[in-house]
């Protein structure tokens, strides 16, 4: 049920143009900035983009100009990840997965981070998130106590997800469409 919905939702995500990503990626961080007080956070999680996932690179960009501290997620082991700073955008190397981690081995105590933004291939309107199956973030978000930030394209944003016990939600979703806080109906 996970595996066939992975696929369906990566193989349109797959086809999306450069320019379509780029253009979709800058009405997202348009939300976030509209959403988010951002200036009064000091210590921001994100991602670097892997495929076809959202770009909010030049969102990171402008809070790394303004001072802010950006930290990222890399893998330790097979279950294990933790978050690391970035002095700039080029500051990565090529990991697990393929994906683009940070080169600092200064690893960010997980209450010092407040405000983590959180690729997934889908999410549910009650923010369960599907990762690629191997539960990094559902590992990292048991003890994390600030605020987690789904971002997806509207594709990925499904009704219902198939959940396990250990699955976490995130707190709200970002996708391009601008979509009020839905925790506050539960
Ligand atoms: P994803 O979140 O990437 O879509 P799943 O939710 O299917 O993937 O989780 C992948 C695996 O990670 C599962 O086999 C699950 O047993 C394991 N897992 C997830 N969260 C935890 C946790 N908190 N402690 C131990 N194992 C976990
Ligand atoms: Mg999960």
């Amino acid at each position: 049920m996970k595996k066939l919905l992975r696929e369906k939702i990566l193989s349109i995500r797959n086809q999306l143009t450069k320019t379509e990503v780029e253009e979709l990626s800058t009405k997202i961080i348009d939300n976030i900035k509209s959403m988010f007080y951002l200036s009064k956070y000091q210590v921001l999680a994100f991602y670097l983009p892997l495929g076809n996932e959202v770009d909010l690179r030049p969102l990171i960009q402008e809070l790394l100009d303004n001072g802010k501290t950006i930290v990222l997620p890399k893998t330790l082991d097979k279950h294990t990840m933790a978050f690391y700073p970035i002095k700039d955008l080029n500051d990565y190397h090529i990991g697990r997965f393929k994906v683009m981690e940070p080169n600092s081995n200064e690893k960010m105590p997980k209450d010092a981070i407040e405000i983590m933004f959180i690729p997934g291939i889908a999410f549910s309107h009650k923010g369960y998130r599907l990762g690629f199956g191997v539960g990094y973030y559902d590992r990292y978000l048991v003890d994390y106590p600030n605020i987690k930030v789904g971002v997806c394209y509207d594709f990925q944003v499904v009704e219902e997800l198939p959940t396990d016990l250990y699955d976490i939600p995130v707190d709200v979703i970002i996708t391009e469409t601008p979509r009020p806080l839905y925790r506050d109906e539960d």
